[in-house]
């Protein structure tokens, strides 16, 4: 959980960012969960009334604070989203909660906050054609379930074949990984899996869960990708969506290194580069 504020002063630190530039956004409405999750999960969550094995599930106990981070995390992928259709490019320094299916929660994630904010691009801003760019070394199973009879909204999942969840779901394109795959490997199949989806979903825009557990220190990521890797991994994703004029909203997703500044430097060099692709 420290990750995401030693990110932000990271970054600010950096002296790259103006502190204008950091916002915090509205917390996702109850209307706009509602889109995506259905209302006695909603109604559970809010009220405290979880089960001990829907916790479980989940990975931390419920309480209030629980709560408004899952909701701001989603109005926060949302804003990025809003962000970049205005200007090419946004982040939410923390989100990807993949795991979230419509009607519960595991590893970590609460609600969906990329499926929240896709589906309320859809409402607010009439876009018919989404993709979501998922590069967390775990499956984004939740979004896979979600989306899985909707053809307007794409799922790309490149993950560990042999990591969590262990019963998959089917997302419109997957890609699974053995167990040590290194960087080369790694870029030769994310170039043929962005393409594929790209080809195939015609985005008009793009979520990007970039998360930082394919590290070979990350604590539950069993792949093998160096820093450098991870970093040849974000200059691809997003030179190609700005090469193809396709906005793009980012989203951290995962990152468990042994050293949680590993974490935090892969995350903060992923937000360098979309700063540095879309300044050209
Ligand atoms: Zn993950």
């Amino acid at each position: 959980m420290g990750k995401y504020l030693r990110l932000r002063d990271r970054l600010l630190a950096s002296g790259e960012f103006d502190a204008a530039e950091f916002i915090v956004p509205p917390a996702a409405t109850d209307s706009e969960i509602a889109r995506v999750h259905c209302g006695r999960y909603v109604t559970r969550v809010r009220e405290g009334a979880l089960t001990p094995a829907e916790q479980r599930a989940i990975g931390f106990p419920w309480s209030e604070p629980m709560v408004e981070r899952s909701r701001r995390s989603s109005g926060a992928t949302l804003a990025a989203a809003r962000q970049a259709l205005a200007s090419g490019w946004s982040a939410n320094l923390a989100g990807g909660t993949h795991h979230a299916f419509r009607d519960r929660g595991e590893g970590f994630c609460v609600f969906n906050d990329a499926a929240i904010a896709a589906r309320a691009l859809q409402a607010q801003a009439g876009l018919t054609r989404i993709a979501i760019v998922d590069c967390d070394v775990h499956q984004g199973n939740g979004t896979a379930s979600i989306f899985a009879l909707d053809d307007s909204v794409f799922t790309f999942s490149i993950h560990a074949a042999r990591n969590f969840p262990f019963v998959k779901e089917a997302s419109d394109l997957d890609v699974e990984l053995a167990d040590g795959t290194s960087d080369d490997e790694y870029l030769w199949h994310l170039e043929r899996g962005l393409d594929e989806a790209l080809e195939r979903a015609r985005p008009q825009i793009v979520f990007y869960l970039a998360g930082a557990d394919p590290y070979e220190g990350d604590r539950l990521g069993r792949l093998g990708l160096t820093k450098r890797g991870l970093a040849r991994r974000d200059e691809h994703v997003l030179a190609t969506l700005h090469a193809r004029g396709i906005p793009v909203a980012l989203a951290m997703a995962g990152g468990y290194a042994h050293d949680i500044e590993d974490s935090v430097e892969i995350h903060a060099n992923t937000i360098h580069t979309a700063r540095r692709v879309w300044a050209t």
